[in-house]
């Protein structure tokens, strides 16, 4: 999607405060403890998006460096499925990967390739921009209903100007699983009881489940030390640290500190929420609107390169 892009083309030349600056990351001091206490929590904010659609951002740019190697997740899950119509027109991409993971509905999308398609009711679109992709997605409710998340992840400086890439995966192939009694997930990235899903070599090293929880147990999940991990909730009430006495409802985000491990319990189920976990990068980021790289000097680059027509690398 286009992160303002269509409505604030200040952005193109790096003068927006709000949507453009060189942020450095720095290393936070790693928290050994092998079950993970949740270090931050959000609640996703109404946002104004691509050509006036009104969506919840759960985080993105103010959040950069908490989150690395991911920069934003928007839930479009729609209460007025006619917000959406106005979608989001041709807009560009450059240096990250935008994941679009379907409830209700669908998005038709075109792009500079040619390619074109539908993204339907739980289906997963994984988009490596890479060197540049000019795409436009557009929601359109299906009995009046329109839903989705889009998840953005960085790429670091080697792979900013990779070759663009799809993994289109249809719902029945994203495999649905019974983790333990009471606890199902779906499982769009990385594996859980050695079921793997079905998107695959992508370079932040990604989990990503939709994990729902029954009445009275607990969904235990091993991570890897260092990574960035966080859960967004879409249903239900749930505590994501053992006794810490503090419940997460629909549209709230907890980020975790470091560990080995996750334990998470539904108070009012079923508790349905996503997860994430990543390799971080580690890198500064320059972020200017739909196009994420290194330095200011690379964006004032993509953005004079759009401007001039000599954006899009790979034509087919
Ligand atoms: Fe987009």
């Amino acid at each position: 999607m286009a992160l303002n892009f269509l409505s604030k083309t200040v952005v193109l030349f790096g003068h927006d405060q709000h949507l453009n600056a060189v942020s450095v990351y720095l290393p936070v001091i790693a928290h050994m403890s092998a079950i993970r206490k949740v270090v931050k929590i959000l609640k996703a904010k109404e946002t104004i998006e691509g050509a006036g659609v009104r969506l919840h951002r759960a985080f993105g740019y103010y959040e950069v460096p908490n989150f690395d190697p991911f920069l934003m997740l928007d839930d479009f899950r729609a209460d007025r499925p006619e917000d959406y119509l106005p979608g989001f027109p041709w807009h560009p991409h450059r240096g990250i990967e935008t994941v679009t993971y379907m409830f209700e509905g669908k998005v038709e999308h075109c792009d500079s390739m040619g390619n074109a398609g539908i993204v339907g009711a739980g289906d997963v679109q994984w988009m490596t921009a890479g060197s540049g992709i000019i795409h436009q997605e557009m929601p359109k409710p299906v009995k009046g209903r329109m839903g989705g998340f889009q998840l953005w992840v960085n790429l670091p400086r080697v792979n900013k100007m990779m070759d663009p890439r799809y993994q289109e995966i249809k719902h029945e192939q994203i495999p649905t699983i019974e983790i333990s009694e009471g606890v199902t997930g779906k499982i769009i990235c990385g594996s859980i009881n050695s079921i793997v899903g079905p998107v695959h070599d992508i370079i932040a090293d990604p989990e990503y489940f939709d994990i729902t929880i029954e009445e009275g147990v607990t969904f235990s999940h091993p991570v890897k030390n260092g990574y960035t991990v966080f859960t967004y909730v879409i249903n239900g009430e749930g505590e994501f640290e053992p006794n810490s006495n503090q419940y997460l409802h629909n549209h709230e985000l907890a980020l975790f500190g470091d560990g080995t491990n996750v334990q998470i319990r539904p108070n009012k189920y079923p508790l349905r929420f996503l997860f994430f976990s990543g390799k971080p990068i580690g890198e500064p980021v320059a972020w200017g609107g739909p196009i994420v790289m290194n330095t200011q000097a690379e964006l004032t680059q993509a953005f004079r390169e759009y401007q001039d027509g000599t954006f899009i690398k790979i034509q087919d």
